[in-house]
């Protein structure tokens, strides 16, 4: 699976798990009360050889793929939940480090690359100004030639590491006139003459990591140190934060895990009314739908890493990972400190501090507006930036093929989205067919052998909605057939199958068919959800400039980008043989919603009257949620399935 970890990846992840909770994690709460920087940590976080992961060995790194990377990241904060050192962390390798691994000198990365990998040089990143934040490219810092050195004179604002660091990549004008054209990039070593930090800044949260102010004053930087090319700065700056984008957002994983297992947790043990507040539904709610922004959110940040591996351009799937996971991770905190009641509130649970350090996701490193204007403005031009790389040629082929020439799950979840994305109707039926098919033991067989074989199937969910039932013959139920109609009434949310066999049928495998119908509703409402972006795409064209429809579509494709990747994932585990069911009930409840909210978005763009198929939209958005069991009833089965895995 694309985005999935082998078992090497999966081992090592493990151990960084474990030594935050071993390491980093004892002493977070006072640390981050007295804003402490933990020096011992930092040094050993360096001898586990994270500090220069992604760094090739030649460099002092440990030579690991940026998938391994990511999720390295997330299983930091996972096991410490100490954001603090995990932002200066990202400062110091991603912010600091990747300018200095893609477009260092062979000298310079022999003086500091290697040095960064292992902790012994500390290291920060220099762009934002007082006057300077979302719009970098405004910096007042200067640098001039003069006697075969540069000169910088300025200063910068909130930088990471600023009180530690030992070293920063600064960027600083040769010519304002030029805005971005003139930005070079330097490295600047804390003893250089002129170079000061100002004062600490107090923080809401995050506090464990320092932050200040950089100061030049005359600031003598030697000509090996311009890093790059001189003019290239600010294209340097922006792949260095292209990359922090969706590292820090690893960390808001990791984060939301940390506060969904300690809820779980209090959830089972505080009791009131004579029983765990677990067992109360709102409570269960807010547990599902944190496992469902982390989920989502994993596969966000695993996608971008995947891609980088591949080595593909990723400034859209960064941002977008940037978009929901800081949202996701902003309202899991808060919904942390709210389960837990009054005890939330008081400084010694983490779920407090959380709240507190989560903000920062949707400020740092490009504030989500910015965010939501890139992928609006860049998918009003390139709608389809390689969203589907992950998936094989085949699979993607079986988007525009007859459904039964589908190769896999995936091909025909994806088929099945198609369909849905022009007709909803045709993808309903299309869906009954396809889950009946794919619960059958042999899928391969379906269709083939004697005569008809049993491609003519259908299905219905507990009674609620019954595409193709006119025409059903029988109805299966476990497996069993059921000839009598008065055993085809649904038990509660019971999944009950009608199939209409022409020929020999072969037996439903009942245990793959409650996977699979969710798995298969997840894709309808994916194609609902592409539907909708497709006519707010098209609406929007008629508006060029208008930022509020910009952030619009940023967010409908955002929603969109995390039911495709939960279908995909839920299409694979189920393909793989492996126990389905939570990931089809996380893709059908992210998919449900994401249709109803992306036709909303949709809506408020274009008009509910634009065209034909927005109207019937409005309506048929609401069938994946409608199909099978209530969404609600959803969300507590996966809230309770949460409480067995994590305990
Ligand atoms: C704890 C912390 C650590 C940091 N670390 C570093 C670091 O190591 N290095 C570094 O260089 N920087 C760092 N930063 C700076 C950070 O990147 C900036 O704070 C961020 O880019 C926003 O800039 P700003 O704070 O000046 O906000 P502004 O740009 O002034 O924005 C203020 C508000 O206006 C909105 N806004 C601005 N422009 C637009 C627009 N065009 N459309 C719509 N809304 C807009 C913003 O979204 C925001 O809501 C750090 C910041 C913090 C808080």
């Amino acid at each position: 699976m694309y985005f999935d970890l082998d078992d090497e990846q999966r081992a090592f992840v493990a151990t960084v798990e474990a030594f935050a909770a071993n390491e980093i994690a004892p002493g977070a709460i006072e640390r981050d009360r007295t804003g402490e920087w933990f020096v011992e940590g930092w040094l050993k976080m360096g001898q586990l050889g994270l500090l220069g992961l992604q760094f090739p060995e030649e460099y002092g790194g440990s030579g690991a793929s940026i998938l391994t990377t990511a999720a390295a990241f997330q299983a930091f904060t996972a096991g410490g939940a100490d954001a603090g050192i995990a932002l200066s962390w990202v400062a110091h390798s991603v912010l600091a480090g990747t300018p200095l691994w893609l477009f260092g000198s062979e000298d310079q990365k022999r003086r500091y690359l290697t040095r960064i990998a292992t902790g012994e040089l500390t290291a920060g990143y220099g762009l934002t100004e007082a006057g300077a934040g979302s719009d970098a490219a405004a910096l007042h810092t200067t640098a001039v030639q003069r006697d075969g050195c540069w000169l910088l004179n300025g200063s910068k604002m909130f930088i990471t590491n600023a009180p530690v660091g030992d070293m920063f990549v600064v960027f600083a004008s040769e010519d304002r006139s030029l805005g971005s054209r003139g930005i070079t990039a330097f490295i600047v070593e804390r003893g250089f003459p002129g170079f000061s930090s100002g004062r600490e800044l107090d923080k809401m949260g995050n506090r464990t990591s320092p932050t200040g102010e950089l100061i030049f004053q005359d600031c003598e930087v030697p000509p090996e140190n311009v890093l790059g090319k001189r003019r290239q700065g600010f294209a340097i700056a922006k792949v260095a934060l292209e990359w922090e984008r969706f590292l820090m957002m690893a960390h808001s994983v990791g984060t939301m895990q940390a506060v969904l297992r300690d809820c779980l947790r209090y959830a089972h043990e505080r009791r009131q009314f004579g029983k765990p507040i677990f067992e109360q539904p709102a409570i269960q709610a807010k547990l599902a739908d944190m496992r469902l922004s982390s989920a989502a959110g994993e596969l966000f940040v695993r996608r971008v890493a995947w891609l980088k591996d591949q080595q593909l351009p990723t400034p859209l799937e960064s941002s977008s990972c940037k978009i929901f996971c800081s949202a996701a991770v902003m309202h899991a905190a808060l919904q942390g400190v709210q389960v837990l009641g009054g005890y939330g509130y008081i400084r010694e649970n983490a779920v407090e501090r959380a709240m507190r350090d989560a903000k920062l996701a949707e400020i740092g490193g490009g504030t989500t507006e910015i965010q939501r204007q890139v992928v609006g403005r860049s998918i009003l031009h390139q709608p389809d930036q390689h969203w589907d790389r992950a998936y094989t040629p085949e699979q993607v082929a079986a988007r525009s093929r007859p459904l039964a020439e589908a190769p896999d799950l995936v091909g025909a979840t994806l088929a099945v989205a198609e369909l849905a994305r022009h007709s909803t109707s045709d993808a309903l039926a299309a869906m009954a067919d396809e889950t009946v098919r794919w619960s059958i033991p042999s899928p391969a067989a379906a269709g083939e052998g004697e005569g008809e074989g049993t491609r003519c199937a259908t299905f219905s969910f507990a009674g609620d909605l019954v595409p193709n039932a006119v025409d059903a013959k029988l109805l299966l139920k476990d497996g069993k057939l059921l000839t009598k109609p008065a055993e085809w009434t649904s038990e509660d949310g019971e999944l009950v199958a009608v199939v209409k066999i022409h020929g020999k049928g072969q037996p439903v495998n009942a245990p793959r068919l409650g996977p699979i119908a969710r798995l298969f509703n997840a894709a309808l409402a994916t194609g609902l959800a592409e539907a909708a972006l497709d006519e707010a795409l098209d609406a929007a064209r008629a508006m060029p400039d208008d930022q509020i429809v910009e952030f619009k579509l940023a967010d409908i494709r955002t929603r969109l980008d995390g039911a495709r990747m939960l279908t995909y994932k839920a299409a694979e585990l189920i393909q793989r043989g492996e126990d389905g069911l939570q990931a089809g009930r996380e893709a059908r409840i992210f998919a449900a919603e994401a249709a109803v909210f992306c036709t909303e978005q949709a809506v408020s763009i274009a008009g509910t009257f634009r065209t034909r198929r927005l109207r019937d939209l409005q309506r048929d958005c609401h069938i994946p949620a409608s199909l099978d069991v209530p969404l609600t009833a959803e969300r507590l089965a996966l809230a309770r399935s949460l409480a067995g895995d994590t305990l």
